[in-house]
């Protein structure tokens, strides 16, 4: 059965309300990662070629449901016109005077880009009027966010509602490299997490522990949180707590489903982590009470590459260190690079661990990068997301 693409439906002489995620990292009003534009790229050439026109809704950032330039798309319909090298018009706001003047008076081929969608606060409160003024500027509804796909917001979900809908071309790419995959693993099929929170990865864990994954390797601080359930010594590292028992409960379900955790049996330390003066590589697991574990250690590194190389499946989650700090991304860095090399399904999931691999150069050598962070991970739980759910199956 499946979704409805937009293959499936006519979009000639329509005006086509295309939801993008376009929520780009910017510094100072410039763009400095525009990945998911140029992943947007296919969906909006197919719906132009088709006769569409095309308004364009995103969010960027978090405005909190009022007005701020701060967060304006202006500097998003600079780049994107740039890389379609075709005029990209920008409406001052999402569903006000000048979006539905522009959107009205809008040509097959051309280009409206809607203001930034969470200036109201409607929209994440997924307000059934604001849906409705929404779907009143178009005449179909495209969903390509694959990044907000996880959030039932008005402009992902409510107007889905009210107007003939399909998904693009970038939600059934994330949907055929991450569901499939998953849904038919290859083995060995090894998981790699890492990242500063356990308590953002209880569910992915459990999930794996559960979908016959045969490895879990653990790295960045959530490590030190399952080192410390186990009883070794963690110095002054990143430990949470209130997790500690749930973490026993996860390595006797693993024991007990023959799936293998393999944790860091070394790290790199530091005394301080923002002004350093003692950086070292432990001996072995157990770290000096007063220093802090902010990567893997070389041994580790080392294991965990030949774990992944040998891999017929792996998807990573999490970077293995504090990678930000050039001195503390080593093992991150041995991590991407084992994907790199990997000959079987490589696929990278989170923001933060897919800027690590775009960084370092490798998501050419790797099968598929994710463009979603929350939505990535709520996919690798085998979870519905339900932006995607709500739009219309074929027949
Ligand atoms: P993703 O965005 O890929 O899902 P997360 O957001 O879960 O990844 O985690 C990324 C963050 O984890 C990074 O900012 C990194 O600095 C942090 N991190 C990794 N290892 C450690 C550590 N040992 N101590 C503190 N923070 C860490
Ligand atoms: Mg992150």
């Amino acid at each position: 059965m499946g979704k409805v693409t937009i293959r499936d439906i006519d979009v000639f002489e329509k005006k086509v309300l295309l939801r993008a995620d376009f929520n780009v990292p910017m510094k100072d009003g410039v763009i400095t990662d525009d990945n998911r534009i140029k992943e947007e790229l296919p969906t909006i050439n197919y719906l132009l070629e088709k006769g569409a026109s095309l308004i364009i809704c995103s969010h960027l950032g978090r405005p909190e449901g009022e007005f701020n330039s701060k967060y304006s798309l202006k500097p998003v319909a600079v780049r994107l016109s740039e890389l379609l090298n075709k005029p990209v018009i920008m409406s001052s706001d999402v569903i006000g005077k000048d979006a539905t003047k522009l959107s009205k008076n809008l040509k097959p081929g051309e280009i409206l880009m809607l203001e930034n969608v969470r200036f109201h606060s409607e929209e994440e409160e997924n307000d059934p009027k604001f849906a409705e003024k929404l779907a009143k500027l178009a005449d179909v509804y495209v969903n390509d966010a694959f990044g907000t796909a996880h959030r039932k917001h008005a402009s992902t979900y409510g107007v889905a509602k009210l107007l003939p809908n399909a998904m693009g071309f970038l939600i059934e790419k994330e949907l055929k490299n991450i569901t499939e995959n998953i849904e038919n693993p290859k083995h060995p099929f090894v998981a790699v997490l890492g990242g500063s929170k356990v308590s953002d990865k209880i569910g992915i864990v459990n999930s794996f522990i559960n979908s016959g994954c045969d490895s879990i390797v653990i790295g960045g601080a959530m490590a030190y949180t399952f080192l410390k359930a186990m009883g070794y010594k963690v110095g002054k590292s990143k430990v949470e707590k209130e997790y500690l028992k749930e973490v026993k409960t996860m390595l006797t379900n693993a024991e007990e489903n023959g799936v293998n955790i393999i944790l860091p049996m070394d790290h790199v330390v530091c005394d301080n982590i923002e002004n350093p003066t003692i950086i070292e590589n432990t001996d072995g697991v157990n770290i000096p009470e007063n220093l802090i574990g902010v990567d893997i250690g070389k041994k580790t590194a080392k294991t965990f590459y030949k774990i992944i190389k040998k891999a017929k499946l792996v998807l990573w989650n999490g970077p293995m260190g504090i990678f930000e700090t050039p001195e503390f991304s080593c093992g991150t860095k041995k991590v991407a690079k084992a994907l790199a090399k990997c000959k079987g399904v490589t696929i990278v999931g989170g923001g933060d661990s897919a800027a690590a691999v775009i960084n370092m150069g490798y998501s050419k050598k790797v099968t598929h990068v994710s463009t979603g962070g929350g939505a990535s991970l709520k996919l690798f739980e085998g979870k519905v997301l339900p932006a995607i759910d709500i739009i219309q199956n074929k027949n």
